[in-house]
């Protein structure tokens, strides 16, 4: 792999003297030095904004900011940039992805996990996850379910350089029902109002990016709205489980504002919750959904699929023990297989309502290494739901950016924004799997 990269390299370079001998500024093979001011250069452009894509572009980076995107023959580099050439490869806004759990790693056994690894996840466990989203092209990540001290400290570690990793969006514990012990760590109880607002209070003072309902069949209409009062009063977005009708009913009318997942329990939406979904529209609510597709309808098991198991990406950063640990369990693992026809057909309802999709992968969870999942969650949109590949992009980088308040400074590659950028070989609007091994990832204009 490292000898792969360095001929890679080798070719750029050699591609980027030769078809681009007129630019003067010194050729920087591996991006990764202190040079502050640089140009992507050669390849196509696709923005994130689901404008068409542009060809033989430019893309100059300044101390980590985009200041200019144009193309060969009419943007000039400037002579003190530094040239990277992107020739044959595609330039892209680093990804987001709306659902992951830094805490989990691929384990097929929840508490199990939790019992053994919780005085880890802080020191051990996420910086590894973090690190390897990142490697995966995945430039900012919402996280939905984890133990507040160690979420909230990698959050604020990554933000201050001190570990490589997303820009993270972290949720905390998740908001739900009673629960069983061993999810004490991630999840706190809201049943009665009086609970759901200390919870939500604490959450708020603890400044999460966005508040998550579990289980909401098993909450009151009162308790989700006591929830969403304080959080909308904040400017906060919440999000509630949305395997069952019973939990989305309870959910709109308690009045989030995005659901996770689309279960398989009904074939299809009943009116009652379509119904549900068209009013909160209609009265002038914005209402997303994150899928969470590409585990549920990805074929073949981990022993079919040997990357699962032998791709040492899955594993980065991790210690020996953990990673033996995790093979061992994926040895037994069945997914569970699902009827894409099912989960089609509910998003084609969804999509009809006006419902907006977000990308998401439920990344760590069960055999969902975060090396893959984001790659296999856009596979999966384009090949199995016939989902238009641009619109694909779009719901990974633009969007997300806008639904978490954050479109002026990232989302898309356009001027005055920061350079989070993806390159990758080929075109994913033909094949979206060329994601699955970005050959060069920049957060905020730091080659990782
Ligand atoms: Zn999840």
């Amino acid at each position: 792999m490292r000898k792969f990269k360095f001929i890679a390299h080798l070719l750029v370079f050699i591609t980027s003297v030769f078809f681009v001998p007129y630019l003067t500024a010194q050729t920087d093979v591996t991006g990764d030095s202190a040079e502050t001011k640089f140009a992507l250069a050669g390849g196509t452009l696709i923005d994130g904004s689901g404008a068409a894509p542009l060809e033989n572009a430019i893309l100059l980076i300044d101390d980590g900011i985009i200041v200019a995107v144009g193309q060969l023959g009419s943007l000039t580099i400037p002579s003190d940039y530094s040239v990277i050439s992107t020739e044959g490869r595609t330039m892209m806004p680093g990804l987001w992805d709306m659902h992951v759990h830094l805490l989990y790693a691929g384990h097929t056994n929840f508490p199990y996990w939790h019992q053994n690894y919780t005085d880890q996840f802080t020191d051990t466990i996420m910086p590894a996850t973090a690190l390897q989203l990142l490697q995966a092209g995945v430039t900012s990540a919402r996280d939905l379910g984890a133990p507040p001290e160690s979420i909230f400290r990698i959050r604020q570690q990554i933000a201050s350089n001190e570990i490589p990793g997303p820009t993270l969006y972290a949720a905390g514990p998740q908001l739900a029902s009673p629960f069983p012990d061993w999810a004490q760590y991630y999840r706190r109880n809201i049943s009665g109002t009086a609970n759901a607002r200390t919870e939500t209070m604490a959450l708020v003072e603890l400044e999460a990016d966005i508040l998550k309902i579990s289980g909401a069949e098993q909450l009151s209409i009162e308790d989700v709205r006591t929830v969403t009062d304080i959080a909308h009063a904040q400017g906060l977005l919440v999000t509630a489980h949305g395997r069952t009708d019973a939990e989305i009913e309870i959910g709109l009318a308690g009045n989030v504002d995005e659901f996770q997942h689309i279960g398989v329990a009904s074939e299809e939406f009943p009116d009652t919750v379509m119904s549900l979904i068209t009013e909160h529209i209609a009265a002038g609510n914005q209402l997303y959904w994150t899928p969470t597709v590409g585990i549920q309808l990805r074929a073949g098991t981990p022993q079919e699929d040997l990357e699962l198991l032998d791709d040492p990406e899955n594993f980065l950063g991790l210690p020996q023990v953990i990673i033996d640990d995790i093979k061992t369990a994926l040895q037994s693992y069945r997914p569970r297989t699902t009827s894409a026809d099912i989960v089609k057909h509910k998003i084609s309802q969804l999509q009809e309502a006006g419902v907006t999709l977000l990308v998401g992968t439920d990344g760590g969870l069960s055999g969902n290494p975060h090396a893959q999942a984001m790659w296999l969650e856009m596979v999966t949109w384009v090949n199995v739901l016939g989902m238009d590949p641009m619109q694909t992009i779009y719901a990974a980088t633009a969007l997300p950016s806008q639904v978490m308040g954050v479109d002026d400074i990232v989302g898309t590659l356009s001027v005055g924004k920061l350079a989070d950028v993806i390159v990758v070989h080929g075109n994913p609007l033909q094949n979206m799997s060329v994601l699955q091994d970005p050959e060069m990832v920049f957060k905020h204009g730091v080659r990782f």
